[in-house]
C-alpha cells in the first residue's frame, strides 16, 4: 500500500498507477487498454471540446474489515452512463467492456484503495467524450471511454454535521425538457457560476427550483434533495434532475425501516414542514442540511442543528453496507478482490 495520510485525504485528485481506456472507431468499441498517461490526445475540433459531447459517472470502491474490496452498485452506473450517452448521441458501451475496464482499473490500483477504518474510499470516475473532429454541429464518429480512479478521504473529516444552503431563483441548471436527467458536463457548466456565488456568500451548495414555475424543489447542486416529514421520506419528482443511485438506495433503506417513500413534487413552502433535510450523492452519501435561505425573498427554513435521527440512521446503514459491515440484503455490492 502506498504511504498516504488516508483519513486526511481531500476530495481531490491524487495520481495513481494507471487508467483504463477504450476507443470507439469505425462504428465499434475496441479493446480495453491500460494507460499510465494522465493526458488524452485529441483533435482540437473534437465535439467534446466544442459542443459538450461528454458524459461521466461517479462511483466508489470500499475496503472492508475483512480486507475485501467491494464496489457499490456498478451496474446502475453502467446503465446510467448508457442513458446519458444515448441522450447526447454517443454510443453506449457494452456492459462486459464497462465491467472489464472497471475491475481492471481497480485491481491495477490496489495500493491506492484506502484501508478500512479511515473513512476513505476509492473514487471511480468513468468518462465518455466525443473525440472525432467536427466544425458543423453534429455528433462525432469517434469517442473515448476512460476510467480514472483516485483515493478520496472522508467527506466530513470533522464528523457528520449539517450545512447551510441557499435557494437561487435567478439561475437554472437544467430545463424540464433539457438535459438535467443526464450526467453530463453541460449541466455542471450551467451551475458553476451560481454555485460559486453561493459559496462566496457562505453556502455549501445551492438549491435549484423547477425552471418553469419556480414553485417546486428540484436539484441540490450536484446532489438530489430529500426530506424527512413525520414517517415519510420525500424526494422531488422532476424531469430535470439526475436519478441519483444514492437516493434510490436511501429510498429502499427508508422503506425497509418502515418509512413511507414519497417521490413527488415538493412545493418550496413545504420546506417549512420538514423535520429533516439533506442532499445525497456518491461523494458524501448524505449531506445533512441545517438551514435553507431563499436568496431572493430572504426567508430562512431551519432544521435540527445536528443531523436528524432518521438521516443519521440512513447514513450509517448505507455506509455499513458499502464497507461490508452490514449484510447486503439488496445485493448492491460486488466483490472485486
Ligand atoms: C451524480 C449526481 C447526483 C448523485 O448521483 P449518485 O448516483 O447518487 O452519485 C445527483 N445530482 C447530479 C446533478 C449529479 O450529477
Amino acid at each position: 500500500m502506498v504511504n498516504l495520510d488516508w483519513s486526511k485525504l481531500p476530495f481531490g485528485y491524487i495520481p495513481t498507477n494507471c487508467n483504463t481506456r477504450c476507443y470507439y472507431k469505425d462504428g465499434k468499441w475496441g479493446d480495453i487498454e491500460v494507460s499510465t498517461s494522465e493526458y488524452i490526445n485529441m483533435h482540437m475540433s473534437a465535439t467534446g471540446l466544442h459542443y459538450g459531447q461528454q458524459a461521466f459517472e461517479g462511483l466508489k470502491a470500499f475496503r472492508g474489515k475483512d480486507g475485501k474490496v467491494r464496489v457499490f452498485r456498478w451496474e446502475d452506473n453502467w446503465e446510467r452512463i448508457c442513458f446519458s450517452c444515448k441522450g447526447i448521441l454517443m454510443p453506449e458501451l457494452p456492459k462486459e467492456k464497462f465491467k472489464e475496464a472497471l475491475f481492471k482499473v481497480i485491481k491495477e490500483n490496489e495500493e491506492f484503495i484506502p484501508p478500512y477504518g479511515t473513512g476513505a474510499s476509492l473514487y471511480i470516475r468513468p468518462l465518455v467524450v466525443g473525440t472525432g473532429a467536427k466544425i458543423g454541429v453534429s455528433a462525432a464518429e469517434e469517442f473515448l471511454f476512460l476510467i480514472l480512479v483516485t483515493p478520496v478521504g472522508p467527506y466530513f473529516p470533522q464528523g457528520f454535521k449539517g450545512v447551510d444552503i441557499q435557494i437561487v431563483r435567478d439561475a437554472d441548471r437544467a430545463a424540464p425538457h433539457g438535459t438535467g436527467r443526464y450526467k453530463i458536463g453541460g449541466n455542471y457548466a450551467a451551475s458553476l457560476a451560481s454555485g460559486a456565488r453561493g459559496a462566496k456568500e457562505g453556502y455549501k451548495t445551492v438549491l435549484y427550483l423547477d425552471a418553469c414555475e419556480k414553485r417546486y424543489v428540484d436539484e441540490c447542486g450536484p446532489a438530489n434533495f430529500f426530506g424527512i416529514k413525520g414517517n415519510s421520506y420525500v424526494t422531488p419528482e422532476s424531469s430535470s434532475i439526475l436519478r441519483s443511485i444514492t437516493n434510490l438506495s436511501l429510498c429502499a433503506l427508508a422503506e425497509d425501516m418502515g418509512l413511507k417513500v414519497e417521490r413527488r413534487k415538493i412545493p418550496v413552502e413545504e420546506l417549512a414542514e420538514l423535520d429533516e433535510a439533506g442532499a445525497c450523492g456518491t461523494a458524501a452519501v448524505i449531506t445533512p442540511i441545517k438551514s435553507i435561505q431563499d436568496r431572493e425573498t430572504g426567508k430562512v427554513y431551519t432544521f435540527a442543528n445536528e443531523p436528524g435521527p432518521t438521516s443519521t440512521k440512513l447514513y450509517k446503514r448505507l455506509q455499513g453496507i458499502q464497507y461490508g459491515d452490514e449484510a447486503d440484503k439488496f445485493g448492491w455490492t460486488t466483490e472485486v478482490m
